[in-house]
């Protein structure tokens, strides 16, 4: 099967009482979304501001719960683990977000920072935690000796760069990136780009990036799905989509 099937996903907010432009009610963030990935490919989620994409990348990845429809990952309903066990399954998807800078504390070390994950799983020593923080750099074209820096040492790309190092370091089999490159100038967001695509065929990782930009989704995905007010409204290849844009 699929690495990752999501069926008719629902998420409803409840507004506030007091909300000015709205009915008081709920909004539906999200309204029926289903779709797959197979291992190894890279579908790309496009959709208007307030569309649903951060929504639907939060299920993803089980920081919120849906009000109903499943998301089965490696088969795994993950809203229905188990604490321990949702813990666990937690190796095998990582997000990427858009603003390194916001989301690398420019308090912490690049090795800290790296291994936060390997922290959150609480099953590895200090020195193995160093060791695999050197591997993943090295994967993403940063030095050894950058473990004991900070942040602000880095360039825009560099630290974006760390941050990949940080999802990569559970060796997971689904990257959930949102607006990966879109704080980078467009030169770099190749780089950036290409590092991804390289980081897939080597290691078979499968992305769900989320994206405003034809041209990044363009770049890494082989599917493209377009959200329109909580639901799916149109889905192809790059190719396909992009001609009627
Ligand atoms: P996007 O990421 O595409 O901008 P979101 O998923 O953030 O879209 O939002 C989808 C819809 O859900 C919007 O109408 C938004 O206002 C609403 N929404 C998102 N989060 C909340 C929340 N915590 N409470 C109430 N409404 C929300
Ligand atoms: P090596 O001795 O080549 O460094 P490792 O024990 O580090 O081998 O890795 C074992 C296997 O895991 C290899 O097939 C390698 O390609 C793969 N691997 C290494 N790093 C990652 C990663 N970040 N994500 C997924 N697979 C990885």
């Amino acid at each position: 099967g699929p690495l990752l099937q999501v069926t008719d996903l629902v998420r409803e907010y409840t507004l506030p009482r007091e909300h000015l432009f709205r009915p008081p009610g709920t909004v539906q963030a999200l309204n029926g979304v289903s779709f797959s990935i197979a291992a190894g490919r890279s579908l790309g989620v496009v959709g208007e501001s307030g569309s649903g994409k951060s929504t639907l990348a939060r299920l993803v990845m089980a920081l919120d719960a849906p009000t109903a429809g499943t998301v089965e990952l490696l088969g795994r309903n993950l809203h229905q683990l188990p604490a321990e066990q949702l813990r666990q399954a937690r190796r095998d998807f990582q997000m990427v977000f858009q603003d390194p800078y916001g989301s690398l504390d420019p308090r912490q070390t690049v090795e800290r920072i790296v291994t936060e994950p390997l922290q959150a799983q609480g099953q590895t020593t200090r020195a193995e935690q160093r060791e695999q923080a050197a591997q993943v750099l090295s994967q993403v074209g940063l030095r050894t000796n950058d473990l004991g820096k900070y942040p602000h040492e880095f360039s825009g790309g560099q630290r974006q760069r760390i941050a990949i190092a940080r999802a990569l370091i559970t060796r997971p089999r689904l990257i959930v990136a949102d607006e990966p490159v879109s704080a980078l100038d467009v030169s770099v967001q190749a780089q950036v780009l290409n590092l991804m695509q390289d980081l897939q065929q080597q290691f078979g990782i499968t992305y769900m990036l989320i994206s405003h930009d034809l041209a990044v989704v363009n770049h890494l995905c082989d599917e493209v799905v377009v959200l329109y007010q909580g639901r799916i409204v149109e889905r192809g290849s790059p190719g396909e989509l992009f001609r009627n844009a």
